[in-house]
């Protein structure tokens, strides 16, 4: 895949991933193969809506499954936020590399002091990290980067609220203070990651090739891709040129359990008698609706003219919105390029959503 490093988005999670095993990351992120959620997973995600209507004044009910894990917690979140401050999506750049995440909640508590707030769903509060690996967990980090970056802060607290999920529901708060010298130390850490990994990506690497962490495949319950790892006789995962519904069918086993999501094709082209799509889109009708409302929204001619830097983060914004309004399910083809500037804008949002990935080269 042709992507200039300035075009790729970071997160924490993609940073975590790569540091827990390469191997992984590289199914995951540049394959695009979408492990199936988990059912504590889906349960997190629960909580995490019951938290979100919570913080921004919405009646709920407490008498849920989510409602019983989430209560003991709420004494430690602030009473009620704007919408905007909470499950906010984030992007900003840092030495040329762009970052994005979203953060559970934040609030202002004084002119450059910011509060961030996590809720993280587990099985055992003993899990939870102590508040020294608070400070130096590259997901604080990156977050409260944002504040720093983006709202002028010097000081950033970081609150992160673990909610326990089995047997009797309790809340654990850990609590940190970051300052901005701190955080810029730490912040080099991550930047060296980006960057180990934004070199990877420009070698195209085929992720059978990637060196495995064998400490790791049963680190948060067995690894996805386990079964395909182990028996890796390097070669590598997907599909070569010219475009063919050849994908092995364990492949195919760990893209998202239903499947029900849109899928993707960069740089090639459904074969005509073995598809069942339903619709074919290209990228740029599929764009249409997207860029009208950046124009009017953002009175831009065009979301390139946004400003270096700035554009990717805007597109992508705007394009999960609408892809999460519009639920292209699995009879619907896109089809996108990874060689033109918008096919290659898109491609890491196109990725994350799409329930399958096909690629030609
Ligand atoms: S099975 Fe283990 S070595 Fe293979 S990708 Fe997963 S974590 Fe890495």
């Amino acid at each position: 895949v042709t992507i200039l490093s300035n075009k790729w988005i970071l997160s924490a999670t993609e940073i975590d991933t790569f540091k827990t095993c390469r191997r992984k990351w590289a199914y995951q992120y540049v394959d695009g193969i979408k492990p199936a959620t988990s059912k504590a997973a889906q349960f997190g995600s629960l909580v995490h809506g019951f938290l979100e209507k919570y913080l921004t004044g919405y009646s709920i009910n407490y008498d849920t499954p989510e409602g019983r894990v989430a209560s003991p917690g709420l004494h430690y979140l602030p009473k009620q936020l704007p919408k905007e401050n909470v499950e906010r999506q984030f992007f900003f750049k840092k030495h040329g590399i762009i970052f994005n995440g979203y953060i559970d909640f934040f609030e202002q508590l004084g002119s450059q002091t910011w509060l961030i707030g996590d809720h993280k769903t587990a099985s055992k509060l003993s899990s939870a990290l102590s508040n020294d690996a608070l400070k130096n967990n590259i997901q604080a980090n990156i977050y409260a980067q944002w504040a720093f970056v983006e709202k002028n802060a010097d000081m950033v607290k970081l609150r992160w609220v673990y909610y326990k999920t089995q047997s009797t529901p309790k809340a654990l708060c850990i609590e940190t203070d970051l300052t901005k010298q701190e955080a810029e130390d730490n912040f080099s850490y991550i930047v060296k990651t980006a960057e180990e990994i934004l070199s990877i990506i420009k070698e195209k690497p085929l992720s059978a090739s990637l060196p495995k962490n064998l400490n790791a495949c049963f680190k948060y319950g067995r690894c996805a891709f386990y079964s395909q790892c182990k028996n890796s006789s390097g070669t590598a995962t997907f599909v070569k040129h010219p475009c063919s519904p050849k994908i092995k069918e364990a492949d195919l086993s760990l893209c998202h359990d239903k499947a029900t999501s849109f899928h993707l094709f960069i740089d090639c082209v459904p074969v005509k008698n073995s598809s069942n799509y339903e619709r074919t889109i290209e990228l740029s009708e599929l764009l249409k609706p997207v860029l009208t409302k950046i124009q009017t929204e953002k009175e831009l001619s065009h979301y390139r003219l946004a400003g270096y830097g700035q554009h990717v983060g805007l597109i992508a914004n705007y394009l999960s919105e609408h892809l999460k309004n519009n639920a292209y399910d699995n009879r619907t083809a896109i089809l996108s390029s990874s060689k033109t500037p918008e096919g290659c804008d898109t491609l890491q949002t196109l990725t994350a959503a799409a329930g399958q990935v096909v690629r030609g080269f």
